[in-house]
C-alpha cells in the first residue's frame, strides 16, 4: 500500500499530537496545521490525500474551510472527515452538507479514527486508481512506487514519478506547465515554471533508458502531453 498523506487541522495542539502520532504509526505520513491559513500553506506544497479538519478553529472555522475545498476544482475530491466536540444532529447534518465525507465526534479513539479514514479513503479511490497502470509497456504501481519499461526497473525521483503518474493517467491531453505546477506542486507552490522543464528533462531521462522519452511530447508554444501514439 502506497503511504498516504493526511493533513490535520486542529488548534488544540495535544489532541493534533495525539491523532499525528497515532496514524504516523499507523502508517500514514502526517501534515499538521494549527488554523486554516496553516492549512492552505501546508497544501500549497502538497495536496493531502485526506484532510481532518476540527470544527472550532480560530478565525474561520473548519466548516467554512471545508465549503471553500469543496468548491475548489483543485481540492474538490480530497475527502473530509469533520472532528466535531457537538454531538448536535443539525450539526452533522450542516457538516455533511458542506461537503465533508464523514465526521467523527470528539472525544475519539484513535482506532475508531483509524476505521472511518480507511472507510473513506477505499470510498475515494475509485477502482484501478491504486492499481497498476499500465500504457504500451510502461507500467507503473502506485503502490510499489515503481516504473517498469519493457520489463525493465527504471529510476527516477519523487516528483518525476508523480509527474508520471499524472500524465499516464491522463493522456493524450496537452497541459500547460501552470496547470502541471497546479496539479504536481500544488497551487501557490513558490515554484517557477521552469522548474516543470527541468523535471520533465530527468523524466525523459529516466524513460530513455528503455527508448520511452518520445512518449513526453513538447507541445509548442503551449506546454506537454503524454501520449503512447509515438
Ligand atoms: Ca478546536
Amino acid at each position: 500500500m502506497s503511504r498516504k498523506t493526511i493533513l490535520i487541522v486542529e488548534d488544540e495542539k495535544p489532541i493534533r499530537e495525539m491523532v499525528a502520532f497515532a496514524l504516523g504509526r499507523a502508517g500514514f505520513e502526517m501534515i499538521e496545521a494549527g488554523d486554516v491559513a496553516e492549512a492552505y500553506e501546508q497544501m500549497s506544497s502538497r495536496l493531502p490525500d485526506l484532510i481532518l479538519l476540527d470544527w472550532m478553529l480560530p478565525g474561520a472555522s473548519g466548516l467554512e474551510l471545508a465549503r471553500r475545498l469543496k468548491r475548489d476544482e483543485l481540492t474538490r475530491d480530497v475527502p473530509i472527515i469533520m472532528l466535531t466536540a457537538r454531538g448536535e444532529e443539525e450539526d452533522k447534518v450542516s457538516g455533511l452538507e458542506s461537503g465533508a465525507d464523514d465526521y467523527v465526534t470528539k472525544p475519539f479513539s484513535p482506532r475508531e479514527l483509524l476505521a472511518r479514514i480507511k472507510a473513506v479513503l477505499r470510498r475515494a479511490a475509485p477502482d484501478g486508481e491504486s492499481g497498476v497502470i499500465e500504457i504500451d509497456g510502461l507500467v507503473l504501481d502506485p503502490s510499489s512506487h515503481r516504473v517498469m519499461a519493457n520489463e525493465t526497473p527504471l529510476d527516477m525521483g519523487p516528483t518525476e514519478f508523480r509527474l508520471l503518474e499524472f500524465f499516464m493517467t491522463h493522456p493524450e491531453r496537452v497541459y500547460s506547465r501552470a496547470q502541471l505546477l497546479d496539479r504536481i506542486w500544488g497551487r501557490n507552490a513558490y515554484v517557477e515554471e521552469r522548474t516543470v522543464d527541468v523535471h520533465i528533462l530527468r523524466l525523459r531521462k529516466a524513460l530513455s533508458v528503455q527508448s520511452f522519452d518520445a512518449m513526453i511530447q513538447t507541445v509548442r508554444g503551449v506546454g506537454y502531453r503524454f501520449s503512447s501514439k509515438v
